[in-house]
């Protein structure tokens, strides 16, 4: 009998970036891995996608390092860049691409590259420095997110000092909507003007669209897209993405443990939440929030057993829920119950608890087995 366990789908994640690649023809793919990627483990999701994609982006060093540790040898970029000296030492020892967003990282590159030059300088048996390499530069422009970014008028400034230090190897550009799912905001329009301005006087690479730009914003493809969510046929939004042609990668699911005869007026779990108003018979299913499935989850979300979707009910608690099977429920322990996947979409989960597809995939937690297939 399964506990709760995440199955991964491999051919349904390289069927996805197919499809991304036919969305983004003319785009390089960095595979964005952050968060576990997105909860379905990375080592894994890793060596299915490499020989599909040109990079993997992160957000911490600690996951550019497990990427490199798997043996991949390819393009790894830090997409909020390194946080302190010797973050950035490792970024250069390792060959990493770095953003950087703001001044106090231009600093410590500028310094990092005097000490290397100095050390350049001494003779061979007097040097003291590991062995670092000029590396990629993604300098990220602020066109309307305000979250990070230089402003555009700083950008001349950035870019020269990059252009002069010993330690950078190239220049792109990177930026990043924040109303890309919202299709008639018109502010997206805003962004993607705003970024062509401050790219025009240049010649370098650039990079904007994720998710939601590379669905719905095929002007603003460039020369890299930065694809995360939808990599696992999951909606950057409410809507489910089925429709475009995506496929789910992962079940979550788990089973009954125990099937019970429960009476009208008879409350169940913590805090004795729910009453049944009929006779009926509840549900054990071995996945609580302990295994990251939401506590605050309301009454009647729905669980799929035996091909049909039944309400949760009462308080989801660390290991257990539990469901209302029905009076005439024939299901048995040890039944498969699936909380989301082909035939349950996330969408419509995430869409009853009130948190978004992110949210729900991030917060699995290890307890959850994983389980490849192909
Ligand atoms: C997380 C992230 C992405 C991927 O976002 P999705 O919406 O999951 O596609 C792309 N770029 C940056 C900078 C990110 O932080």
């Amino acid at each position: 009998m399964k506990p709760a366990t995440a199955i991964i789908n491999g051919s349904a994640l390289r069927h996805n970036m197919q499809l991304i690649k036919s969305l983004a023809p003319h785009s390089k793919i960095c595979a964005v891995v952050k968060a576990n990627a997105y909860g379905q483990g990375i080592s894994q999701i890793i060596s299915q996608l490499a020989p599909m994609v040109d990079a993997f982006g992160v957000a911490r060093i600690k996951e550019a390092l497990t990427i490199q540790e798997t043996g991949y040898a390819g393009k790894i970029v830090l997409l909020e860049g390194f946080f302190d000296k010797e973050e950035l030492l490792k970024t250069l020892s390792r060959r990493f691409d770095t953003v950087i967003h703001c001044f106090e990282q231009l600093e410590l590159l500028e310094q990092a590259a005097n000490e290397w030059l100095a050390e350049q300088q001494k003779g061979f048996w007097q040097r003291k420095t590991k062995l670092y390499f000029p590396v990629t530069v993604w300098l990220k422009i602020d066109t309307g997110m305000h979250r990070l970014g230089i402003h555009p008028v700083q950008v001349a400034a950035f870019y020269q000092r990059l252009k002069a230090c010993a330690l950078v190897e190239s220049v792109q550009f990177i930026s990043h909507f924040s109303r890309a799912d919202e299709l008639d905001a018109g502010y997206t329009e805003k962004q993607i003007a705003t970024f062509e301005d401050v790219c025009r006087p240049y010649d370098v690479q650039r990079s904007i669209a994720a998710s939601s730009g590379i669905l719905y914003w095929q002007n603003a493809h460039y020369d890299w897209v930065r694809p995360g969510i939808i990599m696992h046929g999951i909606s950057p939004h409410e809507q489910p993405i089925t429709e475009l042609g995506f496929k789910p990668v992962m079940t979550l699911c788990s089973s009954l443990i125990a099937v019970r005869t429960h009476h009208a007026g008879e409350p169940v779990g913590y805090g004795a939440g729910w009453i049944s108003p009929k006779d009926t018979k509840i549900g054990v299913v071995a996945i609580g929030y302990g295994d990251g499935y939401p506590r605050n989850t309301p009454e009647g979300t729905p669980v799929l057993i035996n091909g049909r979707k039944v309400p949760i009910v009462g308080r989801v608690s660390m290991d257990m829920m539990t469901v209302d099977l029905g009076a005439e429920s024939q299901d048995k322990v040890g039944d498969e119950v699936i909380l989301w996947g082909e035939e349950l979409l996330i969408e419509e989960v995430a869409a009853a608890i009130g948190v978004i597809n992110y949210e729900l995939i991030t917060k699995l937690t290890p307890r959850v087995l994983t389980e490849y297939r192909d």
